[in-house]
């Protein structure tokens, strides 16, 4: 009868998982705070600054801006890097839109090079043939958290002469052969928005060590002011895309969490790799040796393709959510999203259809995925979760 709920019987698991966000005293006090300074934003900044300096000494990087959010945050990075209407872009397709909407927003064309089996990371071997001369820069995402190898495409952005931005959304605290994520290119960009590993609900900010770009960026999320300048004096167009001291406030208080919080998923993670590799018909996703941290905002995973060809994707998640575990099937891939490839006909003109096998097979066929909520939770949650992994795998026969 071990199949009951699989049929609608009783499921292994009946309890929630870890609520997100987790939040205590600290963000009250810091709230409140605020609240009673009168400061809450634009040029009134209190906490916006200790934020914005203890963010970027986390991720070694010198210069830091807020900005609404991660979405804003690529958007400007790309404009202070110098990138403008009709450039193109590389960026890998197995990511969220947003990574391709920043560009699209001002007219920068996303090209499309798909990631690697093994890590679902951009695939650097693939890149330089995407090169065209009106490629300006290439967007590095750390998917799920995990960190892109950011030496390999350093050198090929500087054969090439591209800007690199990182898309941290997914990656704070990550770390690349020693060095954290962030400030590794020309910009980093992350995301505090709801489901993040660090939340005030919405809000984002943007780093670099290079103070020149920091001030451009820092321009254009400033409605172009220049930081010395006078009130009225608008150097260039930018718009208002600043964050609130209460997003500030949270976030500090988010942070005295986040060494504890990041050494629970890594502990959950690596216990629940090691029980899904005892199961059959899974396969784990593998780390570069130079990986030094691993942010695990997400737990990807997948069906193996000989699993993938004979059970179905969407009827193995449907079994796993019966059985209490809420796994999802992550990303449609980017270059089969019709709301882009419309937008980058809007701007170019052309139909640009773009084939990325790997990225599409792991959205279409193999990939799964758990939400790094799933990650605080007890040794037993991740039992919990490896034994519905392998109910359900079975059931197939
Ligand atoms: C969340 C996310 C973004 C966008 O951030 P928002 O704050 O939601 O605008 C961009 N890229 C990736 C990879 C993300 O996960």
């Amino acid at each position: 009868m071990e199949r009951l709920a699989i049929n609608g019987g009783s499921p292994v698991r009946t309890t929630p998982f870890s609520v997100w966000p987790v939040f205590g005293e600290e963000e009250e006090l810091y709230i409140l705070d605020v609240v009673r300074s009168g400061k809450w934003g634009g040029t009134n900044r209190n906490k916006l600054p200790v934020f914005e300096e203890k963010f970027a000494a986390m991720h070694g990087a010198k210069h830091a801006v807020s900005v609404t959010n991660g979405t804003i945050g690529l958007t400007v990075a790309l404009q202070a890097a110098g990138v403008k209407p009709g450039d193109e872009v590389i960026m890998p397709p197995y990511t969220f839109i947003a990574t391709a909407s920043a560009a699209l927003l001002f007219g920068a064309i996303p090209v499309f090079v798909d990631v690697e089996p093994d890590t679902l990371l951009l695939d650097l071997d693939k890149v330089e043939a995407a090169i065209t001369p009106r490629t300006k820069a290439i967007i590095a995402v750390h998917i799920a958290g995990a960190p892109v190898n950011m030496t390999g495409l350093n050198e090929i952005a500087a054969k090439h002469g591209l800007r690199v931005i990182e898309d941290a959304a997914q990656g704070v605290g990550a770390a690349w052969d020693g060095r954290p994520v962030g400030a590794l290119g020309d910009f980093g960009s992350f995301s505090f928005q709801s489901g993040k590993n660090v939340t005030a609900g919405e809000g984002g900010i943007i780093l670099t060590n290079d103070e020149e770009l920091a001030d451009i960026a820092w321009s254009l999320a400033n409605v172009g002011r220049i930081r010395q300048g006078a009130w009225y004096q608008h150097e260039r167009i930018g718009w208002n895309l600043r964050m609130t001291e209460f997003q500030a406030a949270i976030l500090l208080a988010q942070l005295t969490r986040y060494d504890e919080q990041l050494q629970r998923r890594d502990r959950n993670a690596k216990l629940l790799t090691g029980l899904i590799s005892e199961i059959g018909g899974f396969r784990t996703l593998k780390l570069d040796s130079r990986t030094t941290q691993h942010a695990h905002h997400l737990y990807m995973f997948g069906l193996t393709s000989e699993a993938a060809d004979t059970i179905g994707k969407a009827d193995f998640i449907r079994k796993v959510n019966a059985e209490g575990i809420p796994l999802l099937p992550g990303y449609v891939s980017l270059n089969r999203n019709r709301a882009v490839v419309a937008e980058i006909e809007k701007w170019t003109g052309e139909k640009r259809e773009t084939s990325c096998p790997v990225s599409e097979r792991f959205d279409e066929r193999e990939g799964l995925w758990l939400h790094q909520n799933v990650l605080l939770g007890t040794e037993q949650d991740m039992h919990d979760i490896a034994q519905a992994l392998g109910k359900v795998m079975n059931s197939y026969g």
